[in-house]
């Protein structure tokens, strides 16, 4: 296992659409064991594969305390939504930016796991807003994407200024 960089915005391979897991083959095992010793290192309670430059259709969550709730969702799609409900939402690859967004309250989402094996599942809470996070990066969706122009305008100018400092 290694732990993977993690693409920092404004960078533009956030943008990309991720294309579907077509092999199950021991690499996407070993890419999954990496995306979550890279998700507890940062302490994030998901991360897709997009954020580490790697765009295919695959993320993995845990919302638990105790690191006990360990998913993977592979080629995911969310099959109904119902409700509505607004969460403060943060990202690995926006650090110290957290916005409050709406998402849908419950969803039915369709994936299969590493090894490949689909199910479908209802879920809501924490858990939901996790994984409408998620799925939006294999879009190339950031959260911040739905909050005013102004209010991007603002967070860009912010993180950009951040990169540079680090440069330096
Ligand atoms: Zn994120």
């Amino acid at each position: 296992m290694s732990l993977r960089d993690v693409l920092i915005y404004p960078d533009d391979r956030l943008r990309e659409i991720a294309e579907p897991v077509d092999s199950f083959e021991p690499a996407l095992s070993e890419l999954v064991a990496d995306m979550f010793e890279t998700m507890y290192e940062e302490r994030g309670i998901g991360l897709a594969a997009t954020q580490i430059d790697q765009h295919r259709r695959l993320f993995v969550t845990d919302v638990s305390e105790d690191r006990s709730g360990a998913l993977a969702f592979v080629n995911p799609e969310i099959l109904e939504r119902a409700g509505v409900v607004e969460c403060e939402e943060g990202c690995l690859s926006i650090p110290g930016i957290n916005e409050t967004i709406r998402r849908a309250e419950r969803i039915l989402v369709r994936a299969q796991d590493e090894k490949g094996k689909t199910f479908e599942q209802e879920i809501d809470g924490l858990l939901a807003i996790c994984i409408q996070h998620e799925l939006d990066h294999l879009e190339g969706r950031l959260f911040i994407d739905y909050l005013s122009p102004l209010k991007q305008q603002r967070i860009r100018k912010k993180m950009t200024k951040a990169a540079r400092r680090e440069r330096v």
